[in-house]
């Protein structure tokens, strides 16, 4: 049996080889850089992905390196107020079966990655950045740029937001910038200065930006994540997000929101960007997967859990169809279509949402004050998870 090839080798791609070498598939995973690893800190897990990672069997391996934050809350930036909060306890945990939980996104892949070295079946390349794709019957040829040619039965395209995989499969270019830069630090635990919200995850909105404080490793660290919708992209100004823009935006904060700025690296920031939603991500053997795919902004913390849900459906397809790879991938993409596209469109909207001003800041309170903390209905679509019919 050949190979099935997976460009990239990051959550999403060793999440899919996991996923395909339990139903018993050979695969070989290419990843461009020197090492397997992830840059940036925090990730958020939501109930729908640690249910995909207990079916991967690396849930139970991440708890010791999770935090399990008692709320998420969302708090008005300028006033400090906490406007609403979801709940995570029994009544979360009796409606969605898993918990939700944060952890660094270096733990997350360290447990992907050792699942998959635990497996025979799985081969794992590093600096082998795939160059050109070519099918060819009944097989899939791959040129790294290392040299090295390889020949498998299908190819995954798990090469993330700039994949060059998509552009030999829907060629539609750059994806969008949105215009929205973040900046990320991590200190240690006992340098938070205000511990009223220690146990929680906590989002503060504010007009064109918000900042997201939780936990990480144990509770030994505090991530901290500021955002800011740029008011110089949108003018078409130079210097969009930089770290002069960021205090600029952030002035209006309440105290205790501009202290924890403090925490916040200057040294770089990350630019987002998204795609809007294909419609075709297949050719014949050829697939995406996670921000290949659908890139979306973090609005609803779910790119990465996309990209796992992801992995758990390809397999599920590929098992079903045989070695007709083609038949597998479109109904891979056909079940993943639509979840994934109200991911993307969402997430904006919920960008939108938390950055306002004036009297949409004022009627965005109101309703969110209203509502059940122990009723999450706006994620409720999310956190309830995907059908999965056979065990992994
Ligand atoms: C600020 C921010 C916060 C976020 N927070 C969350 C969150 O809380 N929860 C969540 O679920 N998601 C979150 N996300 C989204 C999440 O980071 C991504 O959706 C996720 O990392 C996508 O995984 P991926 O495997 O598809 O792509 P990537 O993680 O980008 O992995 C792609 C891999 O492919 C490799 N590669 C690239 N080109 C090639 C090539 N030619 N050949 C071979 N390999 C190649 C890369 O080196 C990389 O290892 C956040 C994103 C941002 C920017």
């Amino acid at each position: 049996m050949k190979e099935i090839l997976i460009a990239g080798g990051g959550i999403g791609g060793l999440a899919a080889a996991l996923a395909l070498a339990r139903k018993g598939r050979k695969v070989r995973v290419l990843e461009k850089a020197a090492e397997f690893g992830e840059i940036g800190y925090g990730i958020q897990m939501g109930p729908n992905v640690a249910r995909m990672l207990d079916l991967l069997g690396v849930l139970k391996t991440l708890e010791p390196a999770s935090v399990f934050p008692e709320a998420l809350i969302f708090a008005d930036a300028l006033t400090n107020e906490e406007i609403t909060r979801i709940s995570l306890g029994k009544a979360f945990l009796a409606r969605y079966k898993f918990r939700y939980f944060v952890i660094h996104r270096r733990d997350l892949l360290a447990g992907l990655l050792a699942g998959c070295r635990q497996r025979e079946e799985i081969a794992l390349d590093t600096s082998s950045g795939v160059k050109t794709i070519v099918q060819r019957g009944d097989s899939v040829t791959v040129t790294c740029e290392n040299g090295a040619t390889h020949e498998g039965c299908a190819l995954i395209g798990a090469d993330g937001l700039w994949s060059p995989t998509r552009q030999s499969v829907i060629g539609d270019g750059a994806p969008r910038m949105a215009g929205h830069y973040v900046y990320r630090g991590v200190v240690p635990d006992e340098q938070i200065t205000d511990r009223s919200r220690i146990n929680a995850m906590t989002i503060w909105g504010g007009p064109d930006l918000h900042m997201v404080q939780y936990r990480l490793q144990g509770g030994a660290v505090m991530n901290n994540v500021a955002t800011i919708s740029s008011r110089r992209f949108r003018k078409g100004e130079a210097n969009a997000g930089a770290a002069d823009e960021l205090e600029e935006i952030f002035a209006r904060t309440h105290p205790g929101v501009r202290d924890n700025l403090r925490y916040v690296s200057r040294e770089r920031n990350w630019v987002l960007h998204d795609r809007d939603p294909a419609t075709n991500w297949t050719n014949g053997r050829v697939t995406l997967l996670g921000d290949a795919a659908h890139p979306t902004l973090q609005y609803l913390a779910q790119g990465a859990q996309m990209a796992i849900e992801d992995g758990v459906v390809l397999a599920e397809k590929v098992a079903a169809a045989g070695e007709d790879y083609n038949r597998a991938f479109m109904a891979y993409q056909r079940e993943r279509m639509n979840r994934s596209a109200r991911v993307v469109l969402s997430s904006r909207f919920f960008g939108e949402y938390i950055h306002v001003d004036g009297g949409a800041r004022e009627l965005r309170n109101e309703l969110a004050r209203g509502r059940d903390p122990d009723h999450p209905w706006e994620v409720d679509w999310l956190y309830k998870g995907i059908d999965v019919n056979n065990k992994l």
